[in-house]
């Protein structure tokens, strides 16, 4: 059994990764949720929730955007936790730091045994192609005429998501909930400013279009 370990404390990390091998567990270990996103074929994800380059619940809402594989959030003593948040985002089970090993293991012999055994991978062949688009879930990628596009977590979760089906109208509700949250209860123009950044980036409106009163589709602009 593969376990991603995405964890950026060295102190945390190694001897998890040492008690794990001693159970018989392979493990890879990443740092980063950016490194996590490009991860391969794993059967389980222990995610630090307070990563260096993004905040944890999106890296979890980002591997849900693309993988079933069971995730075991795990985050730090006295950082304020939400279970239902959690378990929205997608999170099939949490830790609180400092845990005992012996739980830990028990929680993921739990988690596999739900998800059958079967291996999920978080991004194996993930690029979706649209006319000159590449979008690439494992490497957290999007280019335009092989011109990087950089993307901001949630305006690449927001064109991952069109993308996972070009043409089809998603609605705005469909959106918030994949990739904001479920009863998300901020501005809805939220929406139409990240729609808007994209859309620029992209350097063609055409892109994305606006259904109206409906939702939005990706589209190639050219074709
Ligand atoms: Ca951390």
């Amino acid at each position: 059994m593969e376990i991603l370990i995405v964890e950026d404390d060295d102190s945390i990390a190694e001897p998890l990764e040492r008690g794990l091998a001693r159970e018989g567990f392979n493990t890879l270990r990443v740092s980063t949720g950016a490194a996590a996103l490009a991860s391969g074929p794993v059967d389980v994800v222990l995610l630090d929730l307070g990563l260096p380059d993004m905040d944890g619940g999106d890296v979890c809402k980002a591997i849900r955007l693309v993988s079933q594989v069971p995730i075991i959030v795990v985050s730090a003593r006295g950082e304020e936790i939400d279970r239902v948040l959690l378990l929205e985002m997608g999170a099939d089970d949490y830790l609180v730091k400092p845990f005992g090993f012996h739980e830990l293991v028990a929680r993921i012999r739990a988690v596999t045994r739900r998800s059958g055994g079967a291996r999920n991978t978080i991004a194996a062949s993930e690029v979706t192609v649209i006319g000159e688009m590449q979008l690439d879930r494992r490497s957290h990628r999007v280019t335009v005429a092989s011109d990087e596009v950089v993307l901001t977590p949630k305006e690449f979760e927001l064109l991952a998501m069109l993308a996972t089906d070009p043409g089809r109208v998603f609605t705005r509700t469909e959106i918030f909930d994949e990739v904001w949250d479920p009863h998300w209860y901020g501005p809805t123009k939220t929406l139409d400013v990240h729609v808007a950044a994209v859309r620029k980036k992209l350097g063609d409106p055409g892109w994305i279009e606006t259904v109206r009163g409906i939702g939005f589709r990706i589209m190639d602009p050219r074709a």
